[in-house]
């Protein structure tokens, strides 16, 4: 405790600050910057040339010459005091010259010149830092014993965005910048990281065999072999792919994201109100985009196979809120059966399948999938329509039942499952999602099941 006050007097910031400029030259902000944390509203090169302008008049006053001649390479009063005849200071050995207000305008130059043609509201700067800087900072604290300062870092950031912020009207956020500008002091440069922008919307898949996003071929991984025809993708489209050419283009992007709320298989189509998805452009020139247009250009060149509704802008948080939500799902399947059976026996056999389901990980995807048992609910089954052995049946379920295998049963892995229930074999023809919605969590869908009892 009286330590602490020792430190906080006058006379012991004066005598680490000697301590300090004994050490070598030293520009105002790498002195004042030691003693950062001690007052506000002041710049570290205010509070730098305070320090050696009283240091100076007390070398005066004490006919301290010795002290004068520590201060005169960085501080030109001394300098006259000495009648040095120099108008320029020596170079900092802290910062090498990074603090000096010369500078500090070339690197906001170098920033607004790198945003240059990018639509942005906000920004922040950040330093990448050189070996060299950051082992005389770690000297400078050691050494000069100061345990007020503020790291090199800030200081430079905020400077330069002061700089950057006058230069290009554009405002400072700390939280979530458009861009971040990264002084990076090895290569002199400014190196800009552009925050994605966010688009939602849902979509409708309006034909079969097309997967919901990019697939690289498995055998060369995209690199281009026979088997893909040299294209490098199993797939030479997928709704991530028609939707994204338009989305490059009004946000001058390079390169595009798709985040869907789970996904329908690839022959399944996905109809009704559509699909919750996220499209992210990444590194985007452009930030105000006219959704509107954008949901016709996207409609108009992917017409036929993919539409888009309801587009609004998102931020990244719900990227992940829309990954981890559950939708509840209504399918349309046309289903084949073994051998005719009545209207009345399927719709009570459908009746019956209402309740929990026990499926264990299905046939077709256990080879990239763990073989798990999942217990999901069948909300509601029912006839549409049958046709001699065609049945069209609508089945809302939880989000992760796997239809194909409720109706053939898949060798037993799914119980109860249509199939047995008929005692007829059963199979997907067709398969439609024709409403994905009501994002239930646990709770919710447990309510909607009580509601129906
Ligand atoms: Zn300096
Ligand atoms: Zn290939």
């Amino acid at each position: 405790m009286s330590e602490d006050t020792a430190d906080n007097s006058p006379e012991s910031i004066l005598m680490t600050a000697k301590r300090i400029i004994a050490l070598g030259p030293i520009c105002d902000s790498c002195l004042g910057r030691q003693f950062a944390l001690l007052s506000t509203g002041l710049t570290n090169a205010e509070r730098g040339r305070s320090i050696k302008t009283v240091l100076a008049m007390q070398a005066s006053a004490n006919d301290d010459r010795a002290l004068l001649e520590e201060l005169a390479p960085t501080f030109r009063p001394a300098r006259l005091k000495l009648g040095i005849k120099e108008d320029e200071d020596l170079r900092c050995s802290v910062c090498l010259g990074e603090m000096a207000p010369k500078k500090l305008d070339i690197w906001a130059q170098k920033a607004a010149a790198a945003l240059d043609g990018r639509e942005y509201q906000t920004f922040v700067v950040g330093t990448r830092m050189s070996g060299l800087l950051a082992e005389n900072e770690e000297l400078l604290v050691a050494d000069g014993g100061s345990t007020h300062a503020e790291p090199f870092k800030s200081e430079l950031n905020r400077e330069v965005g002061k700089r950057l912020s006058a230069l290009t009207g554009k405002t400072v956020d700390l939280k979530s910048p458009d861009v971040v500008v990264h002084l990076n002091l090895d290569k002199e440069q400014a190196e800009l990281q552009v925050a994605s922008i966010f688009i939602r919307g849902r979509y409708k898949k309006l034909v079969r065999g097309i997967p919901q996003t990019r697939w690289p071929c498995r055998e060369c991984r995209g690199r281009g072999c026979p088997r893909c025809n040299g294209t490098g993708r199993m797939y030479q489209e997928s709704v991530d792919e028609l939707i994204r050419p338009a989305v490059m283009q009004a946000a001058a992007a390079e390169d595009t994201v798709f985040h869907g709320a789970g996904r329908e298989d690839i022959d399944a189509r996905m109809l009704g109100t559509g699909r919750p998805f996220i499209v992210e452009a990444v590194r985007p020139l452009m930030r105000s985009i006219d959704l509107a247009k954008l949901e016709e250009e996207i409609c108009l060149q992917a017409a036929g196979k993919v539409e888009v509704t309801g587009l609004a802008k998102a931020d990244s948080s719900m990227v992940e809120r829309l990954k981890e939500a559950t939708f509840e799902k209504t399918y349309s399947a046309l289903v084949r059966l073994g051998a005719e059976v009545s209207e009345e026996k399927l719709k009570s056999v459908l009746k019956d399948l209402e309740g929990s389901i026990d499926q264990r990980t299905p046939t077709r995807v256990s080879h990239r999938r763990a073989d798990k048992l999942r217990v999901r609910k069948v909300h509601s089954a029912e006839l549409i329509e049958l046709k001699g052995n065609l049945a069209r049946i609508n089945i809302r379920g939880d989000s992760g039942l796997y239809i194909k295998e409720l109706v053939s049963g898949d060798g037993g892995r799914t119980s109860p499952n249509l199939s047995e229930a008929l005692k007829v074999d059963a199979i997907v023809e067709e398969l439609d999602v024709i409403d994905v919605g009501g994002e239930s969590d646990g709770t919710s869908s447990r309510n909607a099941e009580e509601d129906k009892r």
